[in-house]
């Protein structure tokens, strides 16, 4: 039987980096804002089952009235109230997962451009161990710094990876891992580094260059320039 899948997608962020009122993910991008573009990648999936979106507490209504309805999103199961931090906001959305559902992908509502080949790689690379990220290798040479900014070292770069978005664990192992977290005081913005906690290992796929997380006015100045690009070679096909 094949697996049953369910997309957990925080989008319960203030947005202070982007310096608007408007919270990034709600910002439009080629007249459409972010989240549906990035609620419309698990919607046309065939892998995912359901979605469950969080938003900011006291925001589920008007989100389902002014953005799901709207864009005629079907499969998004539930709108769920977020929490302070990401981890927060993706803790609820799994505690509000149903208990029939395998695995879950934990995807950035900011995150706009995630390709289905992408976020099909990443599932298979889970379905065979405990769970898997998209992450990219270092193009640049990192270096570990003392408090006072002087080089502690300079780790191996062929080593490090950035993690993005997708990251797919079995529901009971991310469900878990969020249990340990929590019983520990331990804070992260990454799901993976939960679950590493737990001693299970995680696989990296390689991420694609442009599936940025919109954070800053910069990324979305990028993103636009994505959208053109995209359009510029499909004119050419
Ligand atoms: O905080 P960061 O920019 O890494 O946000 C990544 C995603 O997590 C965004 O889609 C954001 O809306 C979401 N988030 C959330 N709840 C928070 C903070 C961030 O759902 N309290």
């Amino acid at each position: 039987m094949r697996a049953r899948v369910s997309a957990i997608i925080p989008a319960a962020g203030f947005g202070r980096r982007m310096g608007r009122s408007t919270p990034k993910q709600f910002l439009s991008l080629d007249g459409i804002p972010i989240l549906i573009h990035t609620l419309r990648r698990f919607e046309s999936s065939p892998q995912v089952h359901e979605i469950g979106l969080v938003v900011s507490p006291g925001t589920e209504e008007r989100c389902r009235i002014e953005l799901i309805e709207p864009y005629g999103l079907k499969k998004v199961a539930r709108i769920v109230p977020g929490g302070e931090t990401r981890q927060a906001s993706v803790y609820q959305g799994l505690l509000k997962t149903p208990s029939e559902i395998d695995c879950v992908v934990v995807h950035d509502g900011v995150r706009p451009f995630l390709s289905e080949a992408l976020l099909r790689r990443v599932l298979e690379a889970a379905s065979e161990t405990n769970g898997a990220i998209a992450a990219m290798p270092l193009k640049e040479t990192p270096k570990q710094v003392r408090e006072d900014g002087t080089v502690l070292s300079t780790p191996d770069r062929a080593r490090l990876y950035l993690a993005q978005t997708p990251q797919v664990f079995p529901r009971k192992v991310l469900m878990e891992a969020y249990q340990k977290a929590y019983a520990d005081g331990v804070v992260s913005t990454d799901d993976s580094a939960l679950v590493e906690r737990l001693g299970f290992p995680v696989r990296i796929v390689e991420g694609e260059w442009d599936n940025i997380k919109i954070t800053t006015a910069e990324d979305l100045h990028l993103a636009e320039k994505i959208l053109e690009l995209r359009r510029d070679e499909s004119r050419k096909r």
